[in-house]
């Protein structure tokens, strides 16, 4: 059973309709249906979101830690248990197959809950010797009411990857879903106020940029953390700036995957695959430039053409369907534009290409070759199951070639020669890199991105920094030495 949110939004612990914001479809991408009918959030209802988000976060940042990390690791036991019913959900929202969606989307959330529900508690401060006996103790606070504002790809593990930190370490959130996939993170509003969480410390409200707009100059907010593309990121930071609230941005990119000659061939093949293919091509951290060293180049893509054509596309709510349709006809249409400047500016296509003849917004997996750098497809982020590849001699040229693009979100090495991963690594300019594999992002490791992939570290040790300050208290234990 696919148990539907009941309302458009989600505040001060209830389900909220208010029919007179603009209307939102939520449009199943294999066929067109309409799964879900909302409405845009009203000023009114972005007030009273806002409004019970601060008064919820007072007594929840007095709590002790272990309460609100009971609170969290509840919630995400309860996701674990409806993983079925969250996943398909998930797929009717995004298109995404139900073979990941079952892996990838609810659980990575859980997984997120879980992990800040134990880091919760686990937060000191310092004790600062300053001499005399004097000293200075460090609290670290919560930030107060933080606004979430999620792409359309992992609507879920969005959602969760803010909400877990900023919860566990008292804050609450407002969270606006992408206007793409609003069901998503309605599912999480209504688990956590199930596990316990007060009213108000987790609001969900429907809009599109004019909401999210709303919602980050508002002064009640201390905190903006986006999930979305470098032109909308360039628009929250300016507006956050006005208010020097803290930020996270997580953007864009067009990560490189360097994959040497000595590589594990199918290895290799196999994570530029799921790099480039795994959710249709919409991650952020793809490695969407695979650099292929010449030695490797011919073999390496007859055999990607080969596995390539064996992808079972098809119904993603079809468990044996590898891979669905793009998130929306827009969607589509500009990837394919980004097709077709590949052909025009004089790229091989090796496979794919083509619309797929049915209903959905469906595309081949596209793999292009003799790519050069300066070619459309090799500079901006396409956002869809279309792999570049581009081949190269030496190890000092690829660096410079890697890091020669406005993005820094992500990058991988494939060799057998540890010591070459480790140099080369070391050199990439990116937020996250992998060694012999690819888009792995454990909840324990930090994830963000340099250049104009974004500021700011989800997950990790690194959140904590992310979601709280610093309050430094300095404790006299002599006279006061006044010259006067
Ligand atoms: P967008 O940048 O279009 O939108 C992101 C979110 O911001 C949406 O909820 C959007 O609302 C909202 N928004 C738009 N304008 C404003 C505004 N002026 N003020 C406040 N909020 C606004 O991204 P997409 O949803 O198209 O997602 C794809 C992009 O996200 C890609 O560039 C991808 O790389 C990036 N991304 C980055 C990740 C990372 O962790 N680094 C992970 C996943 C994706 P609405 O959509 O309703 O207009």
């Amino acid at each position: 059973m696919r148990a539907q949110p009941t309302a458009s939004h989600f505040i001060d612990g209830e389900y909220v309709e208010d029919t007179t914001g603009a209307p939102i479809e939520c449009v199943y991408a294999a066929t067109g249906e309409i799964v879900a009918r909302l409405h845009e959030a009203t000023p009114a209802l972005i007030d009273r979101a806002l409004a019970a988000a601060a008064r919820a976060q007072a007594d929840w940042a007095a709590l002790r830690p272990v309460e609100r990390g009971r609170v969290l690791h509840k919630a995400s036991q309860i996701i674990r248990a409806r993983n079925q019913e969250l996943s398909e959900l998930e797929t009717l929202d995004t298109g995404k197959p139900i073979q990941e969606t079952l892996v990838a989307d609810a659980t990575s959330g859980a997984d997120a809950l879980e992990y800040f529900a134990g880091f919760a508690a686990t937060v000191t401060g310092q004790t600062v010797p300053v001499g005399g006996g004097d000293f200075v103790y460090t609290i670290r606070e919560a930030l107060g009411v933080c606004v979430g504002i999620g792409a359309w790809n992992y609507p879920t593990q969005i959602a969760c990857w803010k909400a877990a930190p900023a919860l566990a370490f008292g804050n609450s959130m407002v969270f606006k879903p992408s206007e793409v996939t609003p069901l998503g993170a309605l599912k999480l509003a209504e688990i956590l106020m199930e596990a316990g969480a007060p009213a108000g410390l987790f609001n969900v409200v429907q809009g599109r940029g004019s909401v999210g707009a709303a919602l980050v100059t508002d002064p009640r907010v201390a905190k903006v953390s986006l999930t979305g593309s470098v032109p909308t990121g360039r628009k929250v930071y300016a507006a956050a700036a006005q208010g020097i609230r803290h930020v996270t941005m997580e953007l864009g990119g067009k990560s490189p995957l360097v994959i040497f000659d000595d590589a594990s061939l199918e290895d290799a093949i196999g994570a530029a695959m799921l790099g480039n293919f795994y959710s249709t091509g919409q991650i952020c951290s793809n490695g969407t430039r695979v650099f292929v060293q010449k030695g490797l180049k011919q073999r390496f893509l007859s055999r990607l053409k080969e596995r390539t054509e064996t992808i079972l596309i098809g119904e993603p709510l079809d468990p044996e369907t590898q891979m669905g349709p793009m998130v929306t006809a827009d969607q589509l249409d500009k990837v394919m534009g980004y097709v077709e400047a590949g052909v025009a500016e004089g790229a091989t296509l090796i496979t794919g290409g083509k619309r797929l003849d049915r209903a959905g917004n469906y595309m081949q997996p596209t793999v292009f070759a003799d790519v050069t750098d300066q070619m459309t497809i090799a500079r901006e982020e396409i956002f869809g199951p279309v792999m570049v590849v581009l081949d190269f001699d030496t190890e000092d040229e690829v660096i410079a070639r890697a890091n020669d693009t406005e993005f820094g979100l992500a990058a991988g090495v494939f060799t057998s020669d540890l010591a070459r991963a480790l140099r080369v690594v070391a050199q990439l300019q990116a937020g996250t890199c992998w060694i012999n594999t690819y888009n792995l992002t454990p909840v324990e490791a930090p994830f963000g991105g340099s250049k104009l992939s974004g500021v700011g570290r989800e997950n990790g040790h690194a959140a904590l920094e992310h979601y709280t300050q610093v309050k430094s208290v300095y404790v006299a234990t002599g006279p006061v030495d006044a010259p006067y």
